[in-house]
């Protein structure tokens, strides 16, 4: 082939700009039935397995950060930096190679600009379909929060924990996110998904997001991503993350709840970049109905979390039966993302 003229490089650089814009990698969206029978284990073998697994070694070691900090582990405090400490300890302990993403955001309080950082760790895969499991990791700064979201931590670092130890090799790359500042106004899954390319975002396949995993009289929420029950459904894909998610549970005859889009947590920037997105809640400020203490026991008319965003959100508001639920869901999803040929 000969050197191009000039004008024919043109016509062929423009070629070129719209065959890779049509060839990027369209988002694949794995039907419910691709993701159950992708999984090399059964429901209810990760739920025995999650139930043996220290989900509350994490918490205890959580709580002793915030007492070492002056009570809380808030964005822009010492007790977040030990926290994302004791995280990557974890990661790099079980062969992880944790990286910070840093970005400034004002303090309002202290009426200044202020650094502080996410945590993101990834397995092997193909980044093409990158899955995004993220859960924030600051508190408020009122409280140590072991339930929002230490929890939620817990439940990610096992995961992670759980899928090198088994020595599958994920298809897809798993990217364990802990986000900062989510309780500033959800800044870090914010900032994460501004600083994706196009590319990356149609290579973004799912975000499983957990934000408060053990709630006292809570129970088993998941995101209504086919937007069945509150009619405003996640984007192309956030149903079979629903659906598997439930599958967990009905598996392992564990009645569930769907829960609508808020706005309120770290999905919401992957909600809207468009990319499916959904998760798990136990509960905050709602009260518990009839239907939920048949469902999932506890106190009529009471919070799911009476301790929600207090001082008293630390290891005693923690309902290990529910937590290692959410844990085993959160593994059993994230397996079948990362072992789905797409
Ligand atoms: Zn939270």
């Amino acid at each position: 082939m000969g050197k191009p003229t000039h004008k024919a490089g043109i016509a062929f650089l423009a070629l070129m700009l719209i065959l890779s814009a049509c060839s990027s990698p369209a988002r694949t969206v794995p039907k419910p039935e691709t993701l159950v029978t992708a999984l090399p284990v059964r429901a209810n073998e990760v739920h025995e397995t999650f139930a043996k697994r220290n989900l509350m070694g994490h918490l205890e070691a959580l709580q002793r950060v915030a007492d070492e900090s002056g009570g809380n582990r808030a964005a822009g405090t010492p007790g977040y930096e030990a926290s994302a400490r004791y995280v990557e300890e974890q990661l790099r302990a079980a062969g992880y190679n944790p990286v910070r993403q840093v970005f400034t955001y004002r303090d309002e309080d202290l009426e200044e600009n202020r650094e502080t950082f996410n945590i993101l760790a990834d397995t092997a895969g193909s980044a093409d379909h990158t899955i995004v499991v993220g859960a924030h990791l600051d508190s408020v700064r009122r409280g140590p929060g072991i339930n929002d979201n230490a929890s939620g931590v817990a439940t990610l670092i096992e995961t992670a924990r759980w899928i090198a130890e088994t020595g599958v090799e994920p298809k897809n790359r798993v990217r364990f996110a802990f986000w900062g500042a989510e309780e500033v106004d959800l800044l870090g899954s914010q900032h994460y998904v501004d600083e994706l390319s196009k590319s990356e975002i149609s290579q973004t396949a799912v975000n499983i997001n957990i934000d408060m995993a053990a709630s006292p009289n809570g129970g088993r929420f998941v995101h209504d991503g086919d937007g069945s029950s509150f009619g405003d459904a996640g984007p192309a894909g956030s149903q079979g993350l629903e659906s598997i998610l439930l599958d967990y549970f009905s598996e392992n005859s564990l009645p569930a709840e769907p829960t609508g889009f808020i706005g309120d947590s770290d999905y919401d920037a992957f909600f809207r970049a468009g990319i499916a997105t959904g998760g798990l809640f136990a509960g905050d400020v709602g009260t518990k109905t009839s239907e939920q203490v048949q469902k999932f026991g506890g106190t009529l008319n009471q919070d799911h979390d009476p301790c929600y965003h207090r001082s008293c959100d630390n290891i005693e508001n923690i309902n290990q039966e529910l937590l290692t639920e959410m844990g085993g869901a959160m593994g059993y999803a994230t397996l079948a993302y990362a072992m789905t040929q797409m």
